[in-house]
């Protein structure tokens, strides 16, 4: 696997491997790579010929009060999880580097950008689009792989394509698990022992709402009483959010329907934590 830590070595990757007529998978991630982030993997290995990785936790997406300092960060690891896997390239860029000392451009994708995760974290999508458009330039994919984990980072960046008129497609691919229910994420490394158990309560509190809608509820307020109180039930969870929304508009609905998104966001101890449903998802579906 080649491992390429500046932009101009990955562009000059890129651009022969696009004169060699190839289609290029590329799949950002911000490393301490978990099953999820194989999964992206994969699925990019086995529809492009060529599959590039990024691994960058990118200061951009943080603010100043959050976890960038501690975000998990093993290198060595990933790039053997990345070897294993067969990913082609990674790109490890330097934060040094990659935003220049003046650096002063960044993309905001509006209205989808402000609700859900965007409330608590007002810059956190703004950070998010201009690295994802950024190394859209780097690396010239043909596809894009993301996860349906960040739904709303999925939702913006295919807003963005769409409206800047990029040829890159998406794929977004279905929330991993742990066997206990809970979401792959590189942030469980950071739960003690006991915040760990009580972290799969999120999506225990989602398969709730689930089983209820497929008994006939439809009320959104009922369902996010029903998934409120389920969190209630431990005291080292503190709710950041329960939205019933629309996926296109990721605005707030009254009855639940296709395309509807059921997320939730909720502090385990300090580790803040994501998961949702989203009702009659395709696998693999391509955006
Ligand atoms: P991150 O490293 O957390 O920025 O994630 C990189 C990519 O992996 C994003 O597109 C995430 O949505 C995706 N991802 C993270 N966790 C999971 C998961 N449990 N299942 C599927 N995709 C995931």
């Amino acid at each position: 696997m080649h491992i390429f830590r500046t932009i101009d070595d990955i562009k000059n990757y890129s651009r022969t491997t696009k004169q060699e007529s190839k289609s290029i998978g590329l799949v950002p991630t911000m490393g301490a790579l978990h099953h999820g982030h194989m999964r992206l993997m994969t699925e990019a290995i086995k529809t492009c010929d060529v599959t590039v990785a990024s691994i960058f936790v990118n200061p951009l997406q943080f603010a100043p009060s959050e976890d960038f300092n501690i975000y998990p960060r093993q290198e060595a690891q990933d790039i053997n999880l990345l070897t294993d896997c067969g990913v082609d390239a990674v790109f490890i860029p330097n934060p040094e580097t990659f935003y220049s000392p003046n650096f002063t451009t960044y993309v905001e994708v509006n209205s989808l950008s402000k609700n859900l995760c965007g409330k608590l974290r007002p810059t956190h999508f703004r950070g998010v689009a201009t690295v994802i458009l950024k190394l859209l330039h780097i690396v010239m994919p043909d596809t894009l792989f993301l996860g349906q984990k960040d739904t709303q980072q999925a939702r913006i960046i295919t807003q963005m394509l769409a409206d800047l008129s990029m040829d890159t497609g998406l794929c977004m691919l279905p929330i991993v698990r742990e066997t206990d229910g809970l979401a792959a994420s590189s942030r469980n490394a950071m739960l003690s022992p006991v915040e760990r158990t009580e972290a799969c309560r999120l999506f225990h509190a989602l398969n709730h709402a689930s089983e209820a809608i497929r008994q006939g509820e439809t009320q959104a307020t009922t369902l996010q009483m029903m998934i409120a109180s389920d969190l209630k039930k431990s005291a080292m969870i503190y709710v950041d959010y329960i939205a019933i929304v629309d996926y296109e508009t990721l605005q707030p609905i009254e009855t639940v329907g296709d395309n509807t998104l059921i997320a939730v966001a909720a502090f385990v101890g300090k580790t803040r934590l994501i998961d949702n449903t989203l009702l009659s998802f395709q696998e693999n579906r391509k955006i």
